[in-house]
């Protein structure tokens, strides 16, 4: 009988041989780790729709902060619930592309190689999904925060997608492009407005949107803001299929989901922020339909409940087509 205290031993001591009480076979130990995750690519049908859900990367950061109105024991204490490490946040980065059987269409374009090391992972992945960066016909922008917005354009301001029209939200694009705003803006905004111009500077012409329609057909935008002036989430549509794209209404959702009264140092209005959580969470939790949260944990993709006074996640099955 291997009681608790035995296993944790086995554990220490080398499961295999312990637990099975034979020696390595040195057969099993010739073979080298391969030392690399599988490609970062998710897909699903959605009605008649193709989803393919793409992992940009991970950066990490200190928990300090990240909640304005917690204590960050209490941070920690989430995290370790969720068995997180306490001392570092791995905020995780991810794109959609959707086909919806006439437009190829990006949902958020991640950092290309404009971002930390530990990014850019978009491209690979794209490849290995088996799509061609020339092949997406429309780019989404949910808002203009930097890991959003990056990938639009290359570090030597080459378009990432070549033939695809560049659609954006009307409110992020009057507040953000606004040469007076950002010439008043305090010094930590600096960084962000200067993404927008590096990106957005030279295109007169981006198509702008408003929430209440559909961006391409079939995705709808929905007004969710408080993250950013113009944030938006999207309901994609496909016969009786209903997913919901979050974006930024939470961060990572083992704090945010879990506390959705928390905020976040990211959310430029935080009660406005909060409002919007609650209303699209609850939106999610009554129709039943899953979001997929360009922070959330690879694949990113859940149901959620109601669960005290927050949000639990239900990461959705791996599942051959
Ligand atoms: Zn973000």
């Amino acid at each position: 009988m291997l009681d608790r205290r035995r296993l944790l031993a086995a554990s220490a001591a080398g499961a295999a041989s312990a637990i099975v009480g034979a020696p390595p076979s040195p057969v099993i130990a010739a073979a080298p780790p391969v030392g690399k995750q599988a490609p970062g690519f998710f897909r699903l049908k959605h009605g008649d729709f193709e989803i393919t859900i793409l992992h940009d990367g991970i950066n990490s950061r200190k928990p300090e902060g990240l909640v304005k109105n917690a204590p960050l024991a209490e941070v920690e204490a989430a995290l370790k619930d969720a068995f997180l490490p306490t001392d570092t946040i791995e905020n995780s980065y991810t794109n959609v592309v959707v086909n919806t059987g006439s437009k190829l269409v990006m949902i958020d374009c991640g950092f290309a190689d404009n971002g930390p090391p530990t990014t850019g992972r978009v491209a690979a992945n794209l490849a290995a999904a088996g799509i061609d960066a020339k092949q997406i016909d429309t780019v989404v922008i949910s808002h203009f925060h930097p890991d959003h917005i990056n990938g639009v354009r290359m570090k030597d301001g080459a378009m990432t997608y070549p033939n695809a029209e560049i659609v954006v939200p009307a409110a992020e694009w009057a507040f953000w492009m606004d040469d007076a705003r950002m010439n008043n803006a305090p010094e930590g905004m600096k960084p962000a407005f200067n993404v927008t111009r590096r990106v957005f500077g030279t295109m007169k012409d981006a198509k702008q949107y408003e929430a209440g329609k559909d961006v391409v057909p079939g995705i709808a935008a929905i007004a969710a803001p408080g993250h950013t002036p113009g944030h938006m989430a999207f309901v994609v549509a496909s016969g009786n299929a209903r997913l919901m794209i979050q974006s930024d209404t939470t961060g990572l959702p083992h704090l945010f989901a879990r506390n959705p009264g928390w905020h976040s140092m990211f959310d430029m209005d935080a009660a406005q922020a909060e409002a919007t959580r609650r209303r699209i969470y609850d939106m999610a939790v009554a129709d039943r339909i899953p979001l997929i949260g360009y922070h959330y944990p690879f694949p990113a993709i859940a149901h959620v409940s109601k669960d005290g006074a927050g949000y639990r996640l239900h990461p959705m099955p791996f599942r051959s087509l």
